[in-house]
């Protein structure tokens, strides 16, 4: 393989530059041409390519976001999109492409491999909801910045005890709100894989405010059944019953403009790197990701048909330590 091509499509993720830099400088290394495409599938389609070399990816592991653009794109979903997606690729003589993205960008890519083209996947995206990887670019940053304000309005000096809905990202998948709320000291954690009583929920932070808890956090994700304001409200209209004077905070986008962390760079250099290599070695049709600490391998199709899970034993644990 002579000539290699990667973009970056869907959410964007903190670490994705981190992976650009290491494909190019690998792919050079190894003798290839790196072409980047902008804005995701839709610079595909569109013949946005542009040649990379060693110092074009100077800079830019520690910035977050994606210097090659990021988009979502309809006519990719479409047929008739792909079959001018891999026109264009023949065009400009592109060998292998590596898609860096979540779930949306996975599912394109294993429908262009099917289609024969020689496709790598790299697991990326802030939600940590994509099979095929343990822990995915950009979820542990995004989980440091959902933590930092979880931190922060806990040390809001008030006389009066406050309870903060904290709504985090997670369209179907719990794990930013499982995981800053256990390590942020949540009195309650409420995710699209548990069902949520919001009567149960108020008569338990009526509880501690009765325990004399200063404050009580309730991290939401913004997919569960009552997302941050609907719970807000409803905590608002049960005023007595709950004891807390109400506050509610959307993270939203926040979460995903951090500049990368320690274990994001290094995640997305050696995924990055491992995915260079599998491509020119001959091999496609697969996402890389982390499985168990080690880089793993699974084919696009599981990838694309499979959920992953959530230890919904951490929820308990977090109950537990509610006291
Ligand atoms: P993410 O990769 O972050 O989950 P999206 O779900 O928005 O982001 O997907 C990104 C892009 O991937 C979409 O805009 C579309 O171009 C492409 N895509 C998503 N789902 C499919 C699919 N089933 N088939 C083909 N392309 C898809």
């Amino acid at each position: 393989m002579k000539r290699i091509a990667v973009l970056t499509s869907g959410g964007d993720a903190p670490g994705m530059n981190a992976a650009i830099r290491a494909i190019v400088r690998i792919g050079i290394e190894t003798g290839c041409e790196v072409i980047g495409i902008r804005n995701g599938y839709a610079g595909l389609i569109a013949g946005n390519f542009v040649s990379l070399g060693a110092r074009d990816v100077s800079g830019i592991i520690q910035r977050g976001g994606t210097i090659l653009g990021s988009a979502r794109c309809p006519e990719f979903e479409t047929e008739e999109g792909r079959k001018k997606a891999l026109w264009m690729l023949q065009e400009d003589n592109i060998e292998g492409l590596i898609v860096i993205g979540g779930n949306g960008s996975q599912a394109g890519a294993y429908h262009l491999s099917r289609e024969g083209f020689p496709v790598i996947g790299v697991a990326s995206t802030i939600d940590n909801d994509l099979y095929g990887s343990d822990i995915t670019i950009g979820a542990y940053t995004a989980l440091n910045i959902a933590l930092e304000a979880i931190d922060r309005l806990k040390t809001t000096d008030s006389s009066l005890q406050r309870a903060f809905v904290v709504e985090v990202m997670g369209r179907s998948h719990g794990f930013l709100a499982l995981m800053s709320g256990i390590a942020g000291g949540a009195e309650a954690i409420i995710i699209p894989e548990a069902e949520t009583d919001p009567e149960i929920l108020a008569d338990e932070l009526h509880a501690a405010y009765k325990r004399g808890k200063p404050h009580a956090i309730v991290v939401v994700a913004e997919g569960a059944r009552y997302n941050g304001e609907e719970l807000a409200r409803y905590f608002r209209e049960n005023r007595e019953r709950l004891g807390f004077e109400v506050r509610v905070t959307v993270l939203g986008h926040v979460q995903r403009g951090g500049e990368p962390g320690a274990f994001d760079r290094l995640l997305a250099t050696r995924l990055g790197a491992a995915a260079t290599e599998v491509l020119i070695s001959g091999k496609h049709g697969i996402l890389v990701g982390l499985i168990k600490g080690e880089i793993a391998t699974t084919p696009l199709a599981e990838v694309a048909a499979k959920k992953k899970g959530l230890d919904l034993n951490l929820l308990d644990l977090a109950k537990s330590l509610a006291k």
